[in-house]
């Protein structure tokens, strides 16, 4: 059988005030697809690591993958959409499509492109045709993917560490449904809640609970896959929601009970996910005065990952004026500096306001005087065990400038932080700094667990602020939890 393989991965952050745009994907087709992917611990990896061990023919798609950002520009987005369903028409009608989408992403015209993805799949291939999708953790679910797709499987850890598997999984239970072993029927259970990111770990804590739940769910066969979305909450769209999905045999009984009994649990422990944020001044002095070092401080508000532009100055600024002859390693998004750098050479020493340009509505630029350390081309490889491991990425060019004993990773173009080797890639390591900086509500966690001897989330402005009250949502349904914080559920009797 043929076997169509592909994926478009982004989240998106509906009140970045940056916009995605179609280079941002780094996107390969056909056979480069499957180069960047076969040994990287991605889903795609997961899926060539399965199908390769079985006779079928892989038919490999495109793959792309972009930072967190605002929407993707309309043209741009029917440019990706039109790539994805020539290349799909092109296998000209594969036996089943395997699919790796975030399912948190929105393009200017479109609220749900996963959704749209899979619908137009679906009108390619033909009703019969399995179609399965993998989806992240933080994906918001809508009737559209459930009705589009024939299985759906997320992520069962955050921070995300199992994107191979996820990936292998999804392709195990189409290989079991292309074998007629099992005929996959989909539950789904859409709650009016959104919930921070920053106590969502499935290591411990209500998130944790619910992800053992549906474990144990699968691990006893009552169901193929039970997955639980945390919906990551900067998206602004008509169907916004946390959502519990299951896969069952043909037991759509089954599985209506199962995703009510995870959705009731993740309702009534919705008040546990509230966030305790460290003001940034008590953070520093903190570090400070700690007897030993790295200490990482987060700025979640304008993490790199939740679609924040990653130029915020809420941290470096008062860092500046605190703990100016400590060694801290810092990372922002600034183009005009590093063009500036670039053209004054390594060890020139420039005078210039960097960060605070892309949303001055929430931090301002601020003054440096600073040497250049050091000129990149800005791309480094995925290194900690987990997120996108193995796979290069790009973050336009990047310098790294001295200002006394801090060291500033600026980029042209924002990049996840939650990975030391950002660091590392560019001479900075961060286990020698009193101070280590990212940017991200808790993809950080593992890779700087044996790191980090404490950690901080400061409470700086940004769009992806964990203080969900102070979003400017207008497009998400009410009520909805916490905007409406007295909202109730009728739970039927069970
Ligand atoms: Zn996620």
């Amino acid at each position: 059988m043929r076997i169509a393989i592909g994926s478009i991965v982004q989240e998106s952050n509906d009140f970045s005030p940056v916009r995605t745009r179609y280079g941002d994907f780094d996107f390969v087709f056909g056979a480069d697809a499957v180069e960047r992917h076969r040994s990287a611990f991605t889903e795609m990896g997961g899926f060539l690591n399965v199908l390769g061990k079985t006779s079928h023919k892989i038919a490999p798609l495109s793959a792309g993958w972009a930072v967190t950002a605002g929407p993707v520009e309309r043209r741009d987005f029917s440019r990706v959409l039109s790539e994805f369903q020539k290349s799909l028409t092109r296998v000209r009608r594969p036996d089943a499509v395997l699919l790796a989408l975030h399912g948190g992403q929105t393009a200017e015209t479109v609220p749900d492109v996963a959704g749209h993805l899979l619908a137009a799949a679906r009108s390619i291939v033909g009703p019969k045709t399995a179609i399965v999708a993998t989806l992240d953790l933080h994906a918001n679910v809508t009737r559209l993917m459930v009705q589009s797709a024939t299985a759906l499987v997320g992520y069962k850890t955050y921070p995300h560490m199992d994107l191979f598997q996820t990936g292998q999984r999804a392709a195990e239970l189409l290989l079991r449904t292309l074998s007629g072993t099992v005929r996959p029927r989909m539950a789904f259970y859409k709650l009016p809640l959104i919930v921070p990111a920053e106590n969502m770990q499935t290591t411990s804590g209500p998130f944790a609970r619910l992800m053992d739940e549906a474990i144990r769910i699968e691990d006893q066969r009552e169901a193929e896959v039970v997955s639980v979305f945390g919906v990551q909450p900067w998206l602004d769209v008509p169907e916004m929601g946390c959502s519990v999905v299951s896969v069952t045999d043909n037991d759509p009984e089954q599985g209506r009970r199962q995703v009510e009994k995870l959705a009731r649990g993740f309702w009534e422990s919705r008040r546990e996910f509230a966030v305790k944020l460290t003001p940034v001044r008590r953070a520093i002095l903190e570090s400070l005065r700690a007897d030993e070092g790295p200490i990482v401080i987060s700025e979640p508000a304008d993490s790199t990952g939740s679609g924040s532009p990653g130029d915020s100055t809420g941290l470096l600024k008062p860092l500046l004026q605190l703990g100016r002859y400590v060694s801290a390693a810092l990372f922002i998004v600034d183009p005009d500096v590093v063009k500036k750098a670039i053209a004054a050479g390594v060890g020139a020493t420039i005078h210039t306001s960097v960060g605070g340009k892309f949303d001055p509505e929430h931090s301002r630029p601020v003054r440096i005087a600073a040497r250049v350390r050091l000129i990149s081309d800005g791309r480094w490889t995925w290194q900690a065990p987990g997120y996108n491991q193995g796979v290069e990425t790009s973050m336009g060019r990047a310098v790294v400038l001295d200002i006394g004993q801090m060291r500033l990773l600026v980029a042209e173009r924002p990049t996840m932080t939650v990975d030391p080797e950002l660091y590392r890639s560019h001479g900075i390591e961060p286990a020698r700094m009193r101070i280590v900086a990212v940017k991200s509500p808790n993809g950080f966690r593992g890779p700087y667990q044996s790191l980090a001897k404490q950690v901080f989330l400061v409470d700086t402005p940004g769009v992806s602020t964990p203080q969900l009250k102070t979003l400017p949502y207008r497009r998400v349904p009410r009520p909805i939890y916490p905007l409406d914080p007295r909202l109730r559920i009728q739970w039927p009797n069970s």
